[in-house]
């Protein structure tokens, strides 16, 4: 029954399991992120993973209603304590983890037990967006930009506790050194391509790329970045954290996605003839994430602490615009120099951050983007300054608002967009809602330095 050949499975992961074990794994970790942005998992000894593989290790449906304090929240889909989902590990994402020894990784796929994928299911949902994308011949490469802070394990709150220097400083790049290599090059032998790693401008702030990647393997990479930061920062007696915003002062951790789309063989992001390069399907494309923001941001920054972080003049985007290189739009347009454009250029979208689910930002975009495509949207003019800067009878002449200031307004944005709710799907769309209900709630009444505090550690 259902979509898996539990046979080919099994066999497939039985030969993995020779390999693994030359590598002395004992242990897989399978990973799923919840609709909280929350990393959660389950592991199964080696000799575990061909039955793991053809049948699923058990999951709770209720992790689809867990807030980002563990509590479980209502939602009109709950089925509270009943009903359970298998986790099917991805064995094409299997990876031996270098820095934790004896271990192995992979991205897991939530099913039912009749083995039709879980309609709620975030990384699913990732998939169909891009065989939508797929069946009118285009595909897309994605990357997440990694932020992060770190402190010293003793003082973690104290956010200079751990990096001297300037912004961007060689000092901090040369303090952490070995910090810096050994997680390079844990990367590498993940089979993470990192292409670049830098100081950023806050206290304690790191920067990571990688090489873009098909949709659903850019957000495992997210979630492998991540989590081997996380490892990786430990052994060094260091704390990291990606959430949006430490403290509320002060610049935040992004969670920039680059974006470019494909058709046969082409970056439509360059060589056309419309403004700066742009061909008909990009600019449609890039119009209708732009026309969709509002509501996207109820899955891009979709925590309370998100809207901490959207402020102007924090080159995070804050109002409705794009513009070439723009470091104050939410979407930014890359060209590169003239000689690599074809394979460069990609649009970043900067107002998102890593309390997001990256599947559900994957589908987001991919769902929004489609919409575009079908609506032939256009793109307004673009905007070459600090759109915080202009007057609001400027941004007003110019079409310019500023995006939801706070996630209940985000929230609205979502729900009344038809196309955002029907592609997710009505039980996911209103699961979701109903998750970022629950952490508002969590949180009436809190002021900004109590709401970073309580996030500070969970992502
Ligand atoms: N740290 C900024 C953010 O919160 C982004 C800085 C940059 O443009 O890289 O998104
Ligand atoms: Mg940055």
């Amino acid at each position: 029954m259902g979509g898996l050949d539990r046979q080919a499975l099994a066999a497939r992961a039985e030969e993995l399991a020779a390999e693994l074990a030359v590598h002395g794994v004992e242990l897989i970790a399978m990973t799923f992120v919840d609709n909280s942005g929350v990393v959660r998992t389950k592991a199964v000894p080696l000799r575990r993973l061909a039955a793991a593989a053809a049948w699923g290790v058990g999951a709770s449906n209720s992790f689809d209603f867990f807030a980002f304090n563990d509590e479980i929240v209502p939602g009109a889909h709950s089925q509270g304590p009943v009903g359970d989902l298998r986790l099917h590990l991805d064995l094409d994402r299997l990876t031996v983890l270098a820095a934790q020894p004896g271990w192995a990784w992979a991205p897991a796929d939530r099913y039912d037990q009749d083995g039709e994928v879980h309609p709620l299911d975030q990384r699913g949902v990732a998939k169909r967006a891009a065989r939508e994308l797929a069946e009118r011949g285009l595909t897309a490469k994605l990357a997440f930009e990694i932020e992060w802070m770190v402190t010293a394990e003793t003082t973690p709150d104290d956010q200079n506790s751990a990096v001297l220097g300037p912004a961007y400083g060689y000092a901090r790049l040369s303090q952490h050194a070995d910090y810096l290599r050994t997680l390079a090059s844990t990367l590498d032998n993940q089979g993470v391509r990192v292409e670049q790693i830098h100081p950023e401008y806050a206290a304690g702030q790191f920067e990571l790329s990688v090489a873009p990647d098909g949709p659903v393997h850019a957000a495992d990479t997210a979630v492998l970045v991540r989590e081997t930061i996380r490892t990786v920062s430990r052994q060094h007696g260091l704390r990291a954290t990606f959430t949006p915003k430490f403290s509320a002062q002060g610049v935040g951790n992004g969670g920039h996605v680059h974006l470019s789309l494909w058709q046969e063989g082409e970056n439509v992001f360059a060589g056309g003839d419309g403004r700066f390069g742009l061909t008909g399907v990009a600019e449609s494309f890039s119009g209708g994430v732009l026309a969709r923001l509002p509501g996207l941001l109820a899955i891009g920054a979709p925590s309370v602490v998100s809207y901490l972080r959207l402020e102007p003049h924090h080159w995070v985007g804050v109002y409705t615009a794009w513009g070439l290189e723009n470091r104050e739009a939410p979407l930014r347009l890359v060209t590169g120099a003239p000689e690599e454009r074809s394979r460069a250029a990609n649009l970043e979208v900067k107002c998102f951050d890593q309390t997001a689910n990256p599947y559900l930002v994957v589908a987001g975009l991919l769902f929004a983007g489609l919409a575009g495509l079908d609506e032939e949207t256009s793109l307004p003019e673009p905007v070459d300054v600090d759109p915080g800067s202009l007057s609001e009878e400027d941004r007003q002449r110019l079409g310019i608002a500023r995006l939801p200031v706070t996630l209940a307004d985000a929230v609205a944005a979502f729900e009344a967009d038809p196309v955002l709710t029907g592609s997710f799907g009505a039980p996911l769309a209103t699961t979701l809602m109903d998750v970022r209900r629950g952490e508002i709630g969590i949180f009436e009444g809190k002021t900004p330095e109590e709401i970073t505090e309580a996030m500070r550690w969970v992502y």
